[in-house]
C-alpha cells in the first residue's frame, strides 16, 4: 500500500507516518463501536462517526474506500445501507445517498478488479 520515494525519510515525516497509524487505528476503532451500537443505540453510532471524521480531518489521513463509504461528508453521520443510506448502482458507479441530509456521493465499481 504505502509509496516510499527515494529520497530520505526525515524524522518529522518517519512521526507523521506513526501518528497517522495511531489515527487510523482509531478511527477503525470507532467504526468498528459505530458498527456494534447501530442496532441499539444509533446516536452512539452517529456519534462515533463524527469523532472518527474529526480525526480524519485533523490528520488528513488517507481513509479506506471501505470507511470513507460509511461516512457521510455532508452531516458526518454513520451509514449504513437500508439504514440510513440508500445505495443504488447506475453506470457501472455506486451511488449512496444519505437519507439524513440528501447528500450523494458516487464510488465507482471494481476500480481494484481492473488488472486482473
Ligand atoms: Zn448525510
Amino acid at each position: 500500500m504505502a509509496k516510499f520515494s527515494k529520497r530520505k525519510v526525515s524524522t518529522y515525516k518517519r512521526n507523521k507516518q506513526k501518528i497517522d497509524n495511531i489515527a487510523k487505528e482509531r478511527i477503525n476503532q470507532l467504526f468498528q463501536e459505530a458498527e456494534k451500537n447501530f442496532q441499539e443505540h444509533p446516536e452512539r453510532s452517529h456519534r462515533y462517526a463524527e469523532l472518527a471524521s474529526k480525526i480524519w480531518l485533523k490528520y488528513k489521513i488517507q481513509l479506506s474506500p471501505e470507511i470513507k463509504r460509511r461516512l457521510c461528508r455532508k452531516c458526518r453521520k454513520f451509514m449504513v445501507p437500508g439504514k440510513t443510506c440508500k445505495v443504488r448502482i447506475h453506470q457501472s458507479r455506486i451511488i449512496y445517498t444519505c437519507t439524513l441530509c440528501g447528500n450523494i456521493r458516487r464510488f465507482p465499481i471494481n476500480q481494484k478488479n481492473k488488472t486482473r
